[in-house]
């Protein structure tokens, strides 16, 4: 059994179940989670026993660390591999004034969006909630920052709500007090916009802060650079966001990538101003990051900053994202892991491409 995979209370079940005490999970969650210790000889307030009765039937897996690549940012790129040899890349994001954690749901995705690189994989294969949570262990206690205040972005490689389960149990696991803490105003959920999945997430008792990617304001165009819209379209997406339970004061982010003389003239900005009139919302502006291979290019900062102007002038709260890490290619839309075998995931993302 790899307890790496359990939220804290199937941690204190299974232990229990070989007849051990509720606390002593309680216990290896912490030492786990809360000090960043997966070999069992090291826990050191159980018997030496224990530790070995433990160590001979059990195993937390970890992403293991394979290169390390630092930004002249100080973004720092981490290439994991998992315990099935797949890699993914998860990303530190130093001082923008918090200190960010970008994580991976998925090996690879099935979205297919035409700017995006991890979208040329296509789905490789899910993550596990012990995989996910397992990437802000390992980083936290890489970057010395388990038990200091960080956040965390799922915004790395793959479509959270495409991988539902998984990454609502890595969410409990991250905010357990009895592992890292993390609250959960420190977390973002960024998705294209799966709907159905969204509706499930306005019921959950556990309620990260939200990202859309919209990146167009019509249908025709949205399609073509957002493949799932031909599936859930504007309107549909739009009235699941305003229907979205938010706590006072906070906001659904809308994301909306840049591509030069494509979603970014004057008029794509009133008509996004337009869409989100009566939205609680704020949008983050991501000025396209070129890759290889992507078919689009960056606008220029004028072009950036008229349009965001446009929005500011209609009241809508607007940001652009500073893009961290683009000369390691650890910015968004830029994780790629390249040479995986191919899998029933990939022929399946390449059927939802097809949409
Ligand atoms: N699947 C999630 C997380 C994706 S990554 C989602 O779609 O929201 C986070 C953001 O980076 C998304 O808004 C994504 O559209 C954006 N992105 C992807 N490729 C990009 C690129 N080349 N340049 C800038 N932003 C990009």
């Amino acid at each position: 059994m790899n307890l790496a995979n359990l939220d804290r209370a199937e941690l204190e079940d299974a232990l229990a179940r070989q007849g051990l005490p509720r606390f002593r999970g309680r216990q290896i969650f912490h030492w786990i989670y809360g000090r960043g210790v997966t070999d069992f000889a090291q826990m050191t307030n159980l018997s030496r026993d224990l530790r070995e009765t433990l160590g001979r039937t059990l195993t937390i897996d970890t992403p293991a660390v394979r290169s390390k690549q630092t930004s002249t940012d100080g973004t720092t790129k981490f290439l994991l591999s998992l315990s099935d040899g797949r890699e993914i890349e998860a990303v530190f994001i130093p001082d923008t004034p918090a200190q960010t954690f970008c994580i991976s749901t998925q090996v690879g995705c099935a979205m297919a969006c035409a700017f995006c690189l991890t979208g040329k994989m296509g789905l490789v294969r899910n993550l596990t909630a012990g995989e996910i949570a397992g990437q802000v262990r390992v980083l936290a206690h890489e970057t010395g920052l388990a038990g200091k205040p960080f956040n965390i972005v799922l915004m790395g490689m793959g479509e959270p709500l495409h991988n539902y389960d998984e990454t609502m149990k890595a969410l409990r696991i991250l905010v357990d007090k009895d592992g890292l803490g993390v609250p959960l105003r420190r977390i973002t959920l960024s998705t294209v916009g799966l709907v159905p999945a969204l509706e499930r997430l306005a019921r959950e008792p556990l309620m990260p802060n939200l990202a859309v990617s919209l990146h167009a304001t019509t249908d025709e165009q949205r399609s073509r650079i957002v493949p799932i819209n031909r599936k859930y379209g504007l309107k549909e997406l739009i009235d699941t966001c305003k229907k979205f339970p938010l706590k006072r004061r906070s906001r659904i982010t809308f994301e909306y990538v840049l591509l030069n003389g494509v979603n970014d003239t004057p008029e794509d900005a009133r008509r996004l101003a337009k869409l989100l009139a009566d939205v609680k919302a704020k949008v983050n502006l991501l000025p396209l990051n070129e890759a290889p291979g992507i078919p689009f290019t960056r606008p220029s900062d004028e072009r950036v900053n008229a349009f965001a102007r446009i929005l500011a002038d209609r009241d809508i709260r607007v940001s652009v994202r500073r893009s961290r890490g683009r000369d390691i290619r650890a910015a968004c839309g830029q994780l790629i892991v390249e040479g995986q075998r191919p899998s029933a995931g990939q022929r399946l993302s390449r059927e939802m491409g097809r949409l």
